[in-house]
C-alpha cells in the first residue's frame, strides 16, 4: 500500500473519533445515563439475570450511528465513512475492556496484570461500588483519574 495523503487523512479522521467518542461517553454517561436516562443505566449497576441488560440500548445506539456514518460515507469514501470506522473501533476497544475484561461478561481474561488495565478496572469497579444514581465517580473508560495507578 502507498502512503498518500488520503490514507493520512483516513487516520487522523479515526484517531479524531476514538478521542472524540471517549469525551463524549464520558459526559453521556456521567450528565445523561446518571441523570435523566438512569432508569435504563441503572440495570448496569444492579445485579441482571441474562446475557443482555437494558443498558445494551446504548451499544446499540452508537454502534447504529457508526453504521448509519459507514453507509454514508461508502460511496465517496469521505470523512465519514472513516469517523463510523473510528466509532466502529472505540466500540470493539469498549466491548473488549469493559464488558470482557472488567465485567467478564465473556470469560476469555483473567485479572489484568498491567499498570494502565488494572488502573481502568480499578476505577471502573469503583464507579460501580455504588448503586445510586447521584454518588459515582469515574466516568470514563480511559481517561481515569491519577490515584488508580498505584506504584
Ligand atoms: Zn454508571
Ligand atoms: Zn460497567
Amino acid at each position: 500500500m502507498v502512503w498518500t495523503q488520503n490514507n493520512m487523512e483516513a487516520v487522523l479522521w479515526i484517531l479524531a473519533a476514538v478521542v472524540f467518542m471517549e469525551a463524549f461517553s464520558w459526559a453521556i454517561h456521567k450528565y445523561i445515563m446518571h441523570g435523566v436516562l438512569w432508569k435504563i443505566h441503572k440495570s448496569h449497576h444492579v445485579h441482571t439475570k441474562g446475557v443482555f441488560e437494558l443498558n445494551d440500548v446504548f451499544t446499540a445506539f452508537f454502534g447504529g450511528s457508526a453504521i448509519v456514518l459507514i453507509l454514508l460515507g461508502l460511496p465517496a469514501l469521505d470523512y465519514r465513512f472513516w469517523l463510523g470506522c473510528g466509532i466502529t473501533l472505540y466500540g470493539m476497544l469498549y466491548f473488549v475492556l469493559h464488558d470482557v475484561l472488567i465485567h467478564k461478561r465473556l470469560k476469555w481474561f483473567g485479572r489484568p496484570k498491567g499498570k494502565f488495565l488494572r488502573a481502568i478496572t480499578d476505577a471502573h469497579r469503583a464507579h460501580h461500588s455504588t448503586k445510586e444514581r447521584d454518588d459515582a465517580v469515574s466516568f470514563g473508560l480511559f481517561l481515569v483519574p491519577k490515584r488508580f495507578y498505584r506504584k
